[in-house]
């Protein structure tokens, strides 16, 4: 039987070793490269993250979902960036001046804007959005021109600075009509497109929490595609962490 994220939550919830060893090997490289884009390598910072997920309160296994491997990783992401300290920025904006100030752009242009508080480049961002890296420079510059017409004090790094509370901002302010995860995939991955949707793209377009959300699983879809599992003997000292048995006693039958 090929053992998936859809076994691994159910032993993880579970509490069965099998879960955890499976969880150490395929997603602590996800986890790491979170961390190191959100600005620390610090390997104690990994553990810590690791134990909190490891603990039975943690709400991460409590709930599954269709498309398990990635709400899985865009839980983890959620929760790795809550370990991060968020310095305050030197200027500082609150997501309504941005909202405010980005309303004239489309969906698209908002999320090529959003992104750049998420600290991914115009390449990097042109590969999430699926168009070139130009255009990503051209409508961040525009963006940052809406913005600088707002307030008294900006400088062009302004989003990207104000990122970690424009992102909590953002994901607290969701409402009734927000889309789902299974929606936003459900697009990502072409199975729906916004043709006859006039509505939901609406609210998606007016709605930062959702702008927010979808460009969320846009990184978790591209780290996914970037990240290989860790091999046997890399694995180890996460497995040793997270309380898993050694591996040739096989004792714990699933
Ligand atoms: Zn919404």
């Amino acid at each position: 039987m090929i053992y998936t994220c859809y076994e691994m939550v159910r032993d993880c919830r579970a509490d069965l070793p099998e879960g955890w060893s499976y969880f150490a090997a395929n997603y602590v490289p996800a986890i790491r490269k979170l961390l190191a884009h959100y600005g620390s390598d610090d390997p104690a910072l990994l553990e810590r993250l690791l134990l909190t997920i490891r603990d039975p309160q943690s709400s991460l296994f409590q709930s599954i979902e269709p498309a398990p491997e990635r709400w899985l990783v865009a839980e983890l992401r959620q929760k790795a960036l809550a370990q991060l300290a968020a310095p305050d920025p030197e200027i500082a904006i609150d997501l309504e001046t941005v909202a405010d100030a980005l309303q004239p752009l489309t969906m698209v242009e908002k999320q090529a804007a959003w992104i750049e508080t998420m600290r991914y480049s115009a390449p990097e961002t042109g590969a999430m959005l699926r168009v070139a890296p130009q255009t990503v420079e051209k409508i961040r510059d525009r963006a940052a021109e809406l913005v600088r017409q707002k307030v008294d004090a900006w400088r062009r790094s302004l989003l990207a600075e104000n990122g970690p509370q424009l992102g909590r901002a953002a994901a607290a302010s969701g409402g009734q009509d927000c889309l789902t995860v299974k929606t936003f995939l459900d697009i990502i991955d072409g199975r729906m497109t916004w043709r006859g949707r006039e509505e939901l793209e609406r609210h998606v377009t007016g709605c930062w929490h959702c702008i927010d959300h979808f460009c969320r699983m846009l990184e978790v879809v591209e780290l996914l595609r970037g990240t290989q599992p860790l091999s046997e003997e890399e694995a180890k000292p996460f497995r040793t962490l997270l309380g898993v048995p050694a591996r040739k006693k096989r004792w714990w039958r699933g």
